[in-house]
């Protein structure tokens, strides 16, 4: 692996770390962590979405293509835009846009817009023809979340109007995508409606004369642990970043690492009252160190009362409610200093605490941590090595 945070003890980062919260980015893992996934799936389709999950879109993208992704996915059509401004050319789909939201800049950019309703494929239609591009479309169908895609009983008559709009020549139906509702279980049961779902739709497609070429269904936990689902393309994201939404599948590497330097400290009797609300009174006498990041920076407050940081290689508790821009950490007889390096969510090579576990304490998932790691943490990213080839892949 290539320095990290830990590994570099001298030098400008080092400095830095000890002067502002870090938030290291291991382009390394994401390229290791493609490539494990990219061997399991048939194809795959990196998200980037909600800028690579907090991560960075442009980075996660190009490092994930380099390494054996195909295709990239996003949510939306701004978000599809501003990669291809970005300079990434590989095949790109949107997939979350209003039905009014004109497609036609995009389409000159060669992105894919997934087709979920009637008012989709008008846009899509309509855009085809300013544009003189036969647009790549995607129908969406919702196999059993409820949430986006079509639903099933308004899919023929789109499957039809695909057809008749694939005539005119403005659209071409490439695709024909799904997305699981159980998308974190490995039991193939708990799927089992929903890729049945898809496949009755994928024939209804090609009964109203469509000839879908990509069927994609499944995300991170498809390619983990759910060959059934896998199809021609699998779409994912978290697994990209570190995350295994199944828990059972410990072949990842965790990619995003926060620091933080001790900025003061004070040392304090038994039953000092610490923070708003005294929320935490010091058990015995203590010494108190204070980080300078908060829930503005991507901490929850509801991990307040269980959360825990790596102080001089161990564990201590912050004391009292994580606050905006601080924590405060019950450090003991620690003799931590300012200037002090703390590691606030590690990657699961010592004993700092990981993503799951912050996750756990504030009762969410490590995706809504990732995303919401602030702006104002300063970003460290550890290069990729260069590009996989193809036959290490296989
Ligand atoms: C976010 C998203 C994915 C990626 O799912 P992961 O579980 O993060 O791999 C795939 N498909 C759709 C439609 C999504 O919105």
């Amino acid at each position: 692996m290539s320095a990290t945070l830990c590994e570099s003890r001298t030098g400008p980062l080092a400095t830095l770390a000890t002067t502002r919260p870090v938030l290291t980015v291991r382009l390394d893992a994401v390229a290791y962590n493609t490539r494990v996934l990219a061997a399991r799936a048939r194809r795959l389709m990196a998200v980037v979405k909600a800028d690579g999950f907090g991560l960075g879109g442009a980075d996660v993208a190009r490092t994930a293509l380099a390494h054996g992704a195909r295709a990239l996915g996003v949510a939306t059509l701004t978000e599809a835009v501003e990669l291809r401004t970005a300079g990434i050319g590989a095949p790109l789909l949107s997939w979350l846009d209003a039905p009014g939201a004109d497609p036609s800049d995009a389409v000159l950019h060669g992105v894919d817009v997934a087709v979920p309703s009637l008012g989709h494929l008008e846009a899509a239609v309509a855009a085809g023809r300013r544009t003189g591009r036969a647009v790549a479309v995607h129908l969406y169908l919702d196999c059993g979340t409820a949430r986006d895609g079509c639903a099933p009983e308004l899919w023929p008559a789109l499957c039809a109007a695909a057809w008749r709009a694939e005539l005119t020549g403005a659209v071409r139906v490439v695709g024909v995508m799904g997305h699981l509702a159980c998308a974190a279980s490995l039991d193939p049961q708990a799927n089992a409606d929903a890729t049945a779902r898809f496949v009755h739709g994928v024939a209804r497609a090609r009964a109203a004369g469509l000839r879908p070429a990509l069927r994609h269904l499944g995300a991170t936990a498809a390619v983990l642990g759910l060959p059934a689902t896998r199809f021609d393309l699998s779409r994912v994201g978290a697994g990209l970043v570190g995350i295994d939404p199944t828990g059972r599948c410990p072949v990842l590497h965790a990619v995003a690492q926060v620091t933080a330097p001790v900025v003061q400290v004070r040392d304090v009797g038994a039953g000092v009252g610490v923070g708003y609300e005294h929320t935490y009174r010091t058990p015995a006498p203590t010494r108190l160190a204070l980080l300078p990041l908060g829930y503005a920076d991507g901490l929850p407050v509801t991990a307040s009362g269980r959360a825990q940081v790596l102080v001089h290689g161990q564990r201590r508790p912050l004391a009292g409610r994580v606050s905006m821009d601080q924590v405060v950490v019950d450090v003991g007889d620690l003799p931590v200093r300012t200037g002090d390096v703390v590691t606030v969510i590690g990657t699961g090579d010592d004993l700092a605490p990981t993503l799951t576990e912050w996750a756990g304490w504030a009762g969410t998932l490590p995706h809504e941590l990732l995303t919401g790691l602030g702006r104002r943490l300063v970003r460290h990213v550890v290069p990729a090595p260069p590009s996989t080839s193809p036959e290490e892949l296989a």
